[in-house]
Order: structure tokens, then C-alpha cells, then sequence
């Protein structure tokens, strides 16, 4: 293979700096994908440096990761205490009447039957006229999650369900680093202090704290926040999204395990942010995402105790600091940062593990077709900062769009002009009854969030004309029978338990 200069020549060997879920995500892939080249995979991680690891929630790609690497879901489930997700409930973001919470499902294919005509009445409701419009009606995913019954389907059910998982990341990353050594990636325990170039710029080699040192041709940062390669030695500029998300810390507290598992994480607006319930096999996992601006570490930790009902309890609370934004480039020299290292976009939505799979799939895709060029490293790139700013302007459009007034938080978000201008083309598009489809198909953003959850965010809040506004118009109101759509989708959900 021919390669440029000062681009990596990964024919001998990769090591992976980091051993939290990204690190070792990143191990069995490679594993997958590079040990038949005879490409050697080393990871390195310290003991004395932890990793993020809070309860976490995941999209659907987490599933095709594990089909990737073959590993079966009895396998890994149970010793990550995982569960099934159908979505996500937003509670409370709203104030507006009949918009007090609202679900976004992973989508499905049975979804087609009647996805259509919930997207049908939201144009007919921004048109003026008085038709249901709210998601909640119109989606499999959403029955299961309110019945609490997980997406997997009896064999006769003939339709493929998209769904995600909750786990807990500290058990899956021990999951994942036994399966990457038994497949051959080698493991290196040990701090490092020191890290020599060459004259071009490109890490030469790792030096650890008990002076061994590890040389390699390509480096995977997965180093977490602290971003070692790609930021303090490489020192590729950080773009944070501070004027566009406010929010910077995030405090944690279990809570036990309720009876009957919810199968979807709720998420609730809080005084200064939201807070999240992940269901786990052995707790509840809990959170409070909120900015320093607005509240202070104590204010939170109150408010989310006061939440859980646990003023009393002695269980600590876990604090966590949050850089949000991403690295000018995410593949320099010869590093590839992954994870919390590339940037990190706050987790209302759970696609931190979305884009360290994107990004490592990208990057064998893009070395398998003899693409370690220049301009293809520069397209790389320019693909990721697309990705990460197109899912940043989804999770704006939740601050902004939500019509919360009650204190300087909420009106802080709801007025903030520092948005893109793709966003605000975007509800313009909504706001004007235009096809906001076919906006997001020509904006070439369908592959971050499509149509569909573009439109359960918009409609889910209520983004429609004022209900004295709205006209009465029996063509449009008895177009579609709600009451057989229920029917269908109540039907469908007979196939899958709890
Ligand atoms: C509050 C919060 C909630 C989140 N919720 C979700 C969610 O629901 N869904 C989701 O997909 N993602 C979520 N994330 C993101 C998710 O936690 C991370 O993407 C994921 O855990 C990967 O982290 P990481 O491996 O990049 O970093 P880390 O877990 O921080 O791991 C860093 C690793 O680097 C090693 N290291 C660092 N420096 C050195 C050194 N000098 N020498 C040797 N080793 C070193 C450490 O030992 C560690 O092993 C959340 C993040 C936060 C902050």
C-alpha cells in the first residue's frame, strides 16, 4: 500500500492508549478487523487514572457492534447487568398543555404503517387544522417502553424492532477487554508520563511511569478528557460548544433496582438542566446534567436527592466535570482520537459509543480501501465534525425549543441566538408548514437524526400554532381513524413480553 508521508504505515503495529469503554470498543474491532493482517494491537491503560463509568444508555449501532464481533447478547447482557431500550421519555421539558412529556422511539419497520400518517397530521396541525399530532400515539417502540416490555419479538412476528441497551460501562469494559485478550490484543498495565516524537510530529513512543517504553506506527487515543495524544502533545485545538449547550458537570447517584425494569431511559427537566433514570439488572442509575453557570455543585446535588427522595441517605454522590465540543480533527499525524478524547457532546441523547463506532468503523473502512491519504484524511475528518455538529444541533433544538419560562436557565436556552444557522432553517422549515423531509434530505443530515425525530422533537414539544388558532375541518380531522391505529399498534405489541 502506498502511503503518504506523516500518515500512518500501520503494518506492524497500533496501540491504543486507554482502557475505559472507547479503548477497549476500539480493541475488539481492531481485533475484528486488523489482527488477520498481522497488525499488532497493544492496549495500555492505567490503574491508577479511572474511567468515566456511569450507567449508560446506547443507540441501536451498539447492537450491531455486538453482531460485528459475535457476541451474543446471553452472553454479554447479564455481565454488564444490561437491559432492552426502546427509546427515550422526555418528561417535563415542556409546559405547554398536552405536551407534558413525549417519547422518541428507535425506529422499526412496522413504523412505516403509521410513522406517515403521524408526520401527515403534524404538516395538516402546522396548515391550522385541529388534528392529533402528538408522537406518542404513532409508534411500536412507544407502546413497548409504556408497558415496559422489551423489544424482542415472538418468532412469528415478521417485522425487525430497532432497539439499544442500558449497561453498566465499568462491567462492559471488562466484558470487552476479556474478549479482545482471548482474541490476541495485547494489554499493558501502566501509567504513562512521557511521550517521544518524531521529527515530523508523529508519536514515536509511549513512555511509562515504571520506565518501559511502547513504540507503535499508529496511536488510538482513548485517554478520555484528558485527551494525552491528540490534545496535550499533538495539541490539536479543542472547539468547545459552550454558547451552544450550557450544560459542563454532571452529578450521579444509585438508587435500588425497581420491580418492574423499565425497558427505556427517562429523562427530566430539572431547575438548571435534566435529570436521567437508567434501569440496570442490579439499580437504577441516576444523574443530573446541568451547568455551572446556573447552580452550584450543591444546589444539584440537593435537587437531584431531593428528586430520588433521598435527602437522608448517606449514599455519595458522584461528581463529574463535562468538556463539551470536539477536537478541530479527530485523525492527526499518525493518532486517531475515540471516545471522550475526540469530544463529547452532552448525553441527553446517549451517542457517546454512537461515534466511537462510527469512528472506528470509519477508520478501518478508510485504511482497508487504501485510503490513508491526505485528502482522504481530511474528508475523514470533515465527516466526524459534520456528524458531531449535526447530532449538537438535534440536542440545541431540545434546549431551545422546549418553551420553558420559569427561571434563567430555561430562558437562557429558549433565547439563545448561538445556534447554527442549519437549525434555524430548520424551524423555519417547521414553522412555515414546509417539508421539513425534504429539507433535512438536502441538507444531507438525514444519517445524524432523520425525519422522524426531527419530527417527534417538534411535535413532541408542541411547536405548533396556538390551539385557539387552530381551525375545525372534518376532511382532515376523520382523514385517519386514531382509534385504528391504537388498535394496530396495541396488536403488534402482543408479540413481545416482558
Ligand atoms: C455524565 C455522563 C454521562 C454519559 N452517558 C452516556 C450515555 O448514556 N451513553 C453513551 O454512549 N455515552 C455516555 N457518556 C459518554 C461515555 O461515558 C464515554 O463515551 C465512554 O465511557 C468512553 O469513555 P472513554 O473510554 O473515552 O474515557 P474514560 O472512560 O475516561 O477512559 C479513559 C482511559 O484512559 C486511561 N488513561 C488516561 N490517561 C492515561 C495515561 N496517562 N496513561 C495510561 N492510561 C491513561 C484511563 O486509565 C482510562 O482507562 C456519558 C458521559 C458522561 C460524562
Amino acid at each position: 500500500m502506498l502511503l503518504n508521508s506523516n500518515l500512518p504505515n500501520i503494518n506492524q503495529h497500533v496501540v491504543i492508549l486507554g482502557g475505559g469503554t472507547a479503548g477497549w470498543i476500539t480493541a475488539n474491532l481492531l481485533a475484528k478487523h486488523w489482527l488477520q493482517l498481522g497488525i499488532k494491537v497493544t492496549l495500555v491503560e492505567s490503574s491508577d487514572i479511572g474511567v468515566i463509568g456511569v450507567g449508560e444508555g446506547s443507540t441501536p449501532q451498539m447492537k450491531t457492534f455486538f453482531d460485528e464481533i459475535e457476541v451474543d447478547e446471553s452472553e454479554w447482557m447479564p455481565a454488564c447487568n444490561a437491559t432492552y431500550k426502546n427509546g427515550i421519555r422526555f418528561v417535563n421539558w415542556s409546559k405547554k398543555p398536552g405536551y407534558k412529556s413525549y417519547f422518541h422511539p428507535f425506529a422499526s419497520k412496522i413504523d412505516a404503517f403509521t410513522a406517515p400518517i403521524f408526520m401527515q397530521n403534524c404538516v395538516a396541525r402546522l396548515k391550522g387544522y385541529d388534528v392529533h399530532a402528538h408522537p406518542d400515539r404513532y409508534y411500536l417502540a412507544t407502546k413497548l417502553a409504556d408497558k415496559k416490555l422489551s423489544p424482542i419479538a415472538s418468532e412469528n412476528f415478521p417485522f425487525e424492532i430497532g432497539y439499544g441497551y442500558h449497561f453498566d460501562s465499568v462491567l462492559l469494559g471488562k466484558f470487552l477487554r476479556k474478549i479482545a485478550l482471548k482474541r490476541g490484543v495485547q494489554h499493558v498495565e501502566g501509567t504513562v508520563d512521557q511521550v517521544a516524537q518524531h521529527p515530523n510530529g508523529d508519536i514515536k513512543e509511549l513512555k511509562l511511569e515504571n520506565g518501559q517504553t511502547i513504540a507503535a506506527d499508529l496511536f488510538i487515543d482513548c485517554s478520555g478528557f484528558r485527551a494525552l495524544l491528540i490534545g496535550k502533545i499533538l495539541k490539536v485545538p479543542f472547539i468547545s460548544y459552550k454558547e451552544n449547550l450550557f450544560n459542563d458537570r454532571a452529578i450521579t447517584l444509585p438508587t435500588p433496582v425497581s420491580e418492574n425494569i423499565n425497558t427505556a431511559t427517562i429523562s427530566t427537566a430539572m431547575k438548571c438542566g435534566w435529570a436521567w433514570d437508567i434501569p440496570l439488572l442490579n439499580r437504577t442509575g441516576n444523574g443530573y446534567v446541568y451547568s455551572s453557570d446556573f447552580c452550584t455543585d450543591d444546589q444539584a446535588e440537593f435537587e437531584l436527592r431531593e428528586k430520588l427522595g433521598m435527602l437522608k441517605s448517606d449514599t455519595p454522590a458522584q461528581k463529574i466535570k463535562m468538556r463539551v465540543g470536539r477536537m478541530e480533527k479527530h485523525w492527526a499525524n499518525n493518532v486517531l482520537a475515540v471516545g471522550l478524547s475526540q469530544g463529547f457532546i452532552e448525553p441527553l441523547e446517549a451517542t457517546a459509543l454512537h461515534f466511537v463506532l462510527e469512528t472506528v468503523n470509519g477508520f478501518i473502512r478508510t485504511y482497508g480501501a487504501g485510503g490513508f491519504t491526505r485528502k482522504n484524511q481530511a474528508e475523514f475528518n470533515q465527516n466526524l465534525n459534520a456528524r458531531f455538529e449535526g447530532i449538537r444541533d438535534y440536542i440545541v433544538a431540545h434546549y431551545r425549543l422546549n418553551s420553558r419560562t420559569d427561571n434563567d436557565y430555561w430562558n437562557a436556552n429558549g433565547s439563545n441566538n448561538k445556534v447554527s444557522t442549519t437549525l434555524v432553517q430548520m424551524i423555519n422549515c417547521w414553522t412555515s408548514g414546509g417539508n421539513l423531509a425534504q429539507e433535512i434530505e438536502s441538507k444531507r443530515i438525514s444519517s445524524f437524526y432523520p425525519p422522524f425525530s426531527w419530527h417527534c422533537l417538534l411535535a413532541g414539544y408542541g411547536v405548533f400554532p396556538a390551539e385557539k388558532q387552530l381551525m375545525k375541518d372534518e376532511s382532515q380531522s376523520q382523514r385517519y381513524d386514531l382509534n385504528e391505529i391504537d388498535e394496530f399498534i396495541r396488536r403488534a405489541s402482543l408479540n413481545f413480553q416482558s
